[in-house]
């Protein structure tokens, strides 16, 4: 297993991080690194392009698909596109891959949307929203369901065209060492909870904490913060949270299924030959499901480690406790969207197709779990 390390103060959903860090400015690229120029007269030229993440180099499943990418959109272009993939931090700060190939200085980028929520609200819609759709259902709504197509809207004034790069599914809701019996419970935590849903958590009463990925592991266990959320049991057991936490709760309400992102440099992109863009999303579509069933394989494995060698006490979220946080929520999405019609328009099409189809899948998929012994 390869091993990671924070090279930076990445923190994973911060939106308030990304709002401070994207106000800084890259400045004119230099010459050097502006985006492969594309010469219609030779068809078979060859591309070399950039690939910046807004993760530490090899980071497990998020960072190991950016070179999966690389690797797949070479073989499938025959060796015409050669993509060599950074990590965070090595050509530009993590939180300005979305400016940096907007600009041009790198051609294509990996990460999540949510993190330029404060480039355009409508952005955290194909991410992660509290209570919103998990994997299958979001990726439904992206491929089939109109999501896409306004996710290509929304990118489309910033220059850039985005890819779907895969889902990590439901996450844990995070580890206490304190049980959460009611809403009451949120009730002057200290968690680090970013995003939507460390609004929501203020709207309990709690304070969601801004801490880098870096330092969570520290800060919880000096007291600094009560509680955190990270992803699910493969990555939270790397960060070693069981040694230092009581109880793991679940599910994720507050990332129900987050979507990565690759995304490329638009006049880069509309300058390519069709057979090229093609192989782009065909290499974006593998990345969806290559994924996901990372996710899952790895959790499974890691799930039964905390339970079965480290005897974590996993526990669920009460139906009252997730009604309260989920009424927090529509408040908290309806105060970040404000007077934006773009968001609201992303919003109201997100909202329409879950309510469609939650109805489907509680006949079928819930019916189905909840009637079987696992
Ligand atoms: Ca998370």
């Amino acid at each position: 297993m390869k091993k990671y390390t924070f090279r930076s103060n990445l923190v994973i959903s911060s939106y308030a991080l990304v709002a401070l860090l994207l106000v800084s400015c890259l400045g004119e690229p230099p010459a050097s690194m502006q985006v492969s120029p594309i010469d219609a007269t030779k068809p078979n030229q060859v591309l070399r392009w950039k690939m910046t993440t807004t993760w530490p180099p090899n980071f497990p499943v998020i960072g190991e698909v950016a070179e999966k990418y690389a690797e797949w959109v070479g073989e499938l272009s025959n060796g015409q596109i050669q993509i060599k993939v950074y990590g965070g931090g090595e050509l530009v700060p993590p939180l300005e891959a979305f400016d940096a190939v907007s600009q041009g200085v790198i051609e294509m980028g990996c990460g999540v949307s949510y993190y330029w929520a404060g480039k355009t609200p409508a952005a955290q819609f194909f991410a992660a929203v509290p209570f919103g759709m998990n994997s299958q259902q979001l990726t439904s709504w992206l491929e089939v369901g109109g999501g896409y197509e306004l996710w290509k809207k929304t990118y489309a004034p910033f220059n850039l065209v985005p890819f779907l790069g895969g889902n990590t599914g439901v996450q844990m809701g995070g580890w206490f060492n304190k049980e959460i019996n009611s809403v009451e419970d949120f009730k002057g935590l200290k968690m680090r909870l970013p995003g939507i849903g460390g609004k929501v958590l203020e709207k309990a009463g709690g304070a969601a904490v801004l801490v880098a990925g870096s330092e969570i592991y520290t800060s919880l266990e000096r007291g600094v913060i009560d509680a955190t959320e990270w992803i699910g049991p493969y990555h939270d057991y790397k960060m070693g949270f069981h040694k230092i936490a009581k109880y793991y709760y679940t599910p994720g309400w507050h990332e129900t299924g987050s979507q990565l992102e690759f995304f490329i440099n638009k006049t880069l992109y509309d300058r390519l030959p069709p057979h090229l863009q093609a192989v782009l999303e065909a290499a974006s579509k593998r990345a969806q499901v290559w994924v996901l069933a990372e996710f899952d394989k790895q959790n499974g494995i890691f799930l039964d480690k905390l339970v079965n060698e480290e005897q974590v006490e996993i526990r669920q979220f009460s139906k009252e406790t997730m009604d309260a946080l989920r009424v927090y929520t529509e408040e908290a999405i309806q105060e970040m969207i404000g007077d934006d019609p773009w968001s609201k328009k992303v919003y109201e099409s997100y909202k329409q197709y879950q309510a469609r189809i939650a109805k489907w899948s509680t006949v079928t998929e819930k019916a189905y779990y909840n009637t079987i012994q696992q």
